[in-house]
């Protein structure tokens, strides 16, 4: 497996708590990547020959501001181009969001920002205008992410397909217990094939606060704080790894039928029966499927 982009979590610590996270993210949750651990990862990934991409992303990564920061300037430092991925709860004025973002100028070369209806609404979405405006002038290139409500892709003419420019739900995590009701929804044995990840070569990598890598978010391929980077990644073949080896052959359908289990009869979507899967498995694959923060239903 090559990896080019490797997301650190920085922390599930999150100011927000949308109904479509796929990692639980809240104020109540717990896990940081803290200085120590983040120099042994990045020491471990500049030994990954194709990585080009370091994401700093969470939770909300500007929780633990000065640890991003030095992380930021750590993984420049070796030559990586870098991102950040925020809720921009920070920027209350464009002066503030100026204050905040200054540090990062001439450092990241991506800020990409969450703006939709989970994260915002008429009162506060000038968060993200000053934000944007703020990076703009400090000649940060941004990037937005806006996810369509569930009943965006249920219209019969566009199923599926969420209004241009934004992405559709994917029911894991949070998602899965909290909108998967408001979708339509298709047969379990429909869903055979996963979609969103190439689990044999996913070109990026989710790393968390305990060094889990995850192929796909709660999917461990290896622990980075037992077995070095670079080794996980050259001993990872998909179709030998017990859950995503019955994901390639058959998607979530293939996964629940190689474990016999009885899934609800119809599902939101692929994922909503993988997660689910996943959910009843987890006992099985301690190692594998986990933190509990992924889980957190
Ligand atoms: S089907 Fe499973 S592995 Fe694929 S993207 Fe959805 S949750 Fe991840």
């Amino acid at each position: 497996m090559r990896l080019t982009g490797l997301h650190l979590l920085l922390t599930y610590k999150c100011t927000s708590e949308c109904e479509h996270c796929f990692v639980w993210g809240s104020p109540r949750q717990s896990g940081v990547m803290n200085l120590d651990k983040l120099r042994v990862i990045l020491q471990q990934a500049r030994e990954l020959d194709e990585l080009e991409w370091i994401f700093f992303e969470g939770g909300e990564p500007f929780l633990y501001y000065p640890i991003l920061l030095r992380g930021v300037q750590m993984a420049t430092a070796m030559g990586f181009h870098v991102g950040i991925v925020s809720n921009a709860y920070w920027a209350t004025t464009l002066a503030d969001a100026l204050i905040w973002l200054k540090p990062f100028a001439e450092l990241i070369e991506d800020l990409t920002l969450s703006s939709d209806r989970y994260h915002y609404d008429e009162s506060n979405h000038n968060l993200v205008i000053n934000a944007v405006a703020a990076a703009g002038e400090l000649r940060i290139p941004t990037g937005i992410i806006r996810v369509a409500q569930p009943e965006q892709t249920n219209a019969e003419s566009t199923i599926g397909q969420p209004p241009s420019g934004e992405s559709a739900v994917m029911y894991r995590g949070r998602a899965s217990k909290r909108l998967a009701g408001r979708a339509l929804r298709k047969p379990w044995k429909t869903f055979t094939t996963c979609l969103h990840e190439d689990l044999r070569d996913p070109g990026r990598a989710h790393l968390d606060p305990f060094g889990n890598l995850h192929i796909c978010q709660g999917i461990s391929i290896g622990n980075v704080f037992t077995l070095p980077l670079k080794e996980i990644c050259e001993n990872y073949y998909a179709e030998d790894h017990p859950i995503c080896g019955p994901l390639l052959k058959g998607g979530p359908a293939a996964l629940a039928k190689e474990f016999n289990l009885r899934p609800q009869e119809t599902c939101a979507d692929a994922c909503q029966l993988c997660y689910e899967t996943r959910l009843a498995l987890r006992e099985r694959f301690p190692n594998i499927l986990l933190p509990d923060q992924m889980y957190a239903g």
